[in-house]
């Protein structure tokens, strides 16, 4: 079984999809779903930040993506 993984939004922590395996789920509020494999990219609802998710090798702390 794979394991899942949340995506967050880096701005303010909005849930933006589940990571199964290397399929990303993202589901919105009217049963619409959507499965997509990385890199996936998103803007967030709460803040429109767009985030980006790329694969999963050294993700466990940001690449050095410029921050403002
Ligand atoms: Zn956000």
């Amino acid at each position: 079984m794979h394991s899942e993984r949340e995506w967050r939004c880096e701005e303010c922590g909005k849930l933006m999809g589940i990571l199964k395996g290397d399929r990303l789920h993202i589901r919105f509020a009217r049963s619409h779903e959507y499965r997509v494999s990385l890199p996936a990219a998103g803007i967030c609802r709460g803040c429109h930040r767009l985030n980006e998710l790329r694969e999963q090798h050294a993700s466990a702390c940001s690449d050095g993506k410029l921050r403002n």
